[in-house]
């Protein structure tokens, strides 16, 4: 086993000594058995939250009310959660409450998919309930259970069906296929938060073009802000010569794709629930696609845009398919006298020393500055800026 689950074994048998059973669950033994990174480990005990908490020096109170306390151990930290049912989902999401169960069976039967529904124990033995191994080998995502049913509980399921299908280059079970076709309605009960993430996973997975294909057919796209009625226009996507890896690029295709003008995007950002820093970086990515598709942008449009903005945008053209230079704009780019304000040979408190009253003009003559020295009209020196000041004054 790998060391991220044998260092986890001391945690395991102390809630055994304790008498209390305890398992690794979830993406973490799937992700083993896939020979795939694992990125944390989840484990689900017998134990309620309280009784974990006697058990561990280090522990936070993660979710207490949903059974979830995150116990510290050896520099890792674990989610311990304890056996549950979800009961009562009154509105197509999260269930009203959670209730305590004695068994594993009980907990396994309330998880999304066969394959997230395994578990094993210290020993390394799978307990597999549900053929989730099975699916595993025929790369299929799978509800547990009536995926109609499944999917009414907690719409957000139809989502994470998407997404795994992308991240793990699976197909959907026609069974649960269907079932996300007759329920796509139901995806607007969930938050967009929530949408989101499983939104980006999903286009930003390796098998994010079928996945794709998969959200639009089902109709799981009409349920998700600004994207109803667009689906001729978002068809394309799937198309695509590769994934994006970034988040920054997905949305900048998407909004590309959309046709949604630079004045709309905050909107559209907005009502995604995007950050505003995202929404910033993604601007400046669509602002310099458009540059670059009607005409060469000018040095100064290169230095605004910055490294990583040009080569996420770069990154962009080429998932479009739009012809571009990008190794002259690299190199473009690279031989720009000065790539930051901070690389200027002066600042404001110079032009002070050299004279210039602080005020709104100030400003101006820094920018004019930076300019001439981009523009190569000036040398990036403070002799060369003083005897250029001495001619303006
Ligand atoms: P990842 O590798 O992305 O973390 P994961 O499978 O661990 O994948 P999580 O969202 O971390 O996914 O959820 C952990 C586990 O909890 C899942 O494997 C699944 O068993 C269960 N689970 C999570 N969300 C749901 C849900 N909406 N409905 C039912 N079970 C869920
Ligand atoms: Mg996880």
């Amino acid at each position: 086993l790998p060391a991220i689950f044998t260092a986890a074994f001391p945690v395991l048998q102390q809630l055994e000594q304790a008498n209390y059973e305890a398992y690794f669950v979830g993406g973490s033994v799937r992700d083993l058995l896939l020979k795939r990174p694992i990125h944390d480990i989840d484990i689900a005990t017998s134990a309620y939250p309280e009784e974990v908490k006697q058990l561990f020096p280090k522990t936070i109170d993660t979710g207490i009310k949903h059974g979830t306390v995150t116990v510290l151990h050896g520099g890792s930290s674990y989610e311990i959660t304890t056996f549950r049912t979800e009961s009562g989902y009154q509105d197509f999401r999260r269930p009203d409450h959670v209730t305590f169960v004695q068994n594993l069976a009980e907990d396994l039967k309330r998880r999304d998919f066969t394959i997230n529904a395994l578990a094993m124990n210290r020993k390394g033995e799978i307990i597999d309930l549900f053929n989730g191994i099975g699916d595993l080998q025929k790369h299929l995502i799978k509800a547990v259970g009536d995926p109609m049913k499944r999917f009414h509980e907690d719409a957000l399921r139809m989502m994470r069906a998407v997404r795994f299908m992308s991240q793990l280059c699976f197909d959907l079970e026609p069974q649960t296929e269907k079932a996300v076709k007759d329920m796509h309605q139901l995806l607007p009960k969930i938050s967009v938060e929530r949408i989101r993430d499983e939104f980006v996973k999903m286009g930003t997975g390796t098998n994010s073009r079928a996945a794709f294909k998969v959200f639009l057919q089902t109709k799981l796209s009409e349920g998700v802000p600004d994207f109803a009625g667009k689906s001729e226009l978002l068809a394309i996507y799937p198309k695509l010569k590769f994934n994006p890896s970034m988040e920054t690029s997905l949305w900048a295709i998407i909004i590309i794709l959309l046709k949604i003008t630079d004045n709309q995007i905050t909107q559209f950002m907005r009502d995604w629930k995007n950050s505003n820093a995202m929404t910033e970086k993604v601007k400046k990515i669509v602002n310099l696609f458009d540059l670059i598709s009607a005409k060469s942008p000018s040095d100064l449009e290169l230095f605004n845009a910055g490294k990583e903005t040009l080569l996420n945008t770069i990154d962009v053209a080429h998932i479009l398919g739009q012809p571009i230079n990008s190794e002259a704009l690299v190199d473009r780019y690279t031989a720009l006298p000065i790539k930051s304000m901070s690389e200027l040979a002066i600042d404001g408190q110079f032009l002070i020393a050299n004279g210039v009253k602080p005020g709104p003009n100030l400003g101006q003559i820094l920018n004019q500055i930076k300019q001439k020295v981009i523009a190569g009209e000036l040398v990036n020196s403070e002799d060369d800026i003083q005897e250029y000041l001495e001619q303006i004054k």
